[in-house]
């Protein structure tokens, strides 16, 4: 699991994460392949609930626009499967981001947290955490494992690139 920054108390107060304004928003969790097995077999999640692309399939909200990740309690705000959530969604608010050939690791900067602690030392801090985490060799060999997971975001800030090497462009 990665380390988180923001706070959990934040989270839970913020109802932003986990809600999305398009069926197939890129900003959706899109899953690794050993997380799509395990949620399948292990956890009985229908494969209805992924699409082709390995997203979760996103439900509509019911309250005017938007859609939901199936997995979000709206009530409580909090997410039903928090001890398997996918690496997206214990990456976010960062995010891995692919540009031009490029993998960067970005930061959503419509994350409420993230604009009030932005470069802040502990912020700094936690980029350095997490650089290591991400360039460490296992991490690295589940990124190439995994192109798929390299998406292109919008209105993302970035913050380092990361080392992949040839083999993942
Ligand atoms: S899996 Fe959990 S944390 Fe990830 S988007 Fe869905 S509800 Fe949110």
């Amino acid at each position: 699991m990665i380390k988180q920054f923001v706070p959990s108390e934040a989270c839970l107060k913020c109802q932003g994460c986990c809600r999305f304004k398009e069926a197939d928003s890129v900003w959706s969790p899109c899953l690794l392949d050993e997380e799509v097995l395990g949620l399948i077999d292990k956890e009985g999640i229908p494969a209805a609930s992924l699409s082709m692309n390995r997203k979760l399939q996103l439900i509509p909200s019911g309250e005017g626009d938007g859609f939901l990740c199936p997995f979000l309690s709206p009530q409580e705000n909090k997410c039903r499967i928090y001890h398997l959530r996918p690496f997206e969604c214990q990456l976010y608010p960062f995010l891995l981001s692919l540009r031009n050939k490029r993998v960067l690791l970005t930061v959503d900067l419509n994350c409420p947290y993230i604009k009030e602690n932005i470069n802040t030392p502990a912020f700094n801090e936690y980029i350095g955490y997490l650089t290591k985490y991400l360039n460490a060799p296992r991490q690295l060999c589940t990124l190439r494992d995994n192109p798929h997971i390299l998406q292109a975001y919008e209105d993302v800030k970035d913050v380092v690139e990361l080392g992949l090497g040839d083999d993942s462009k």
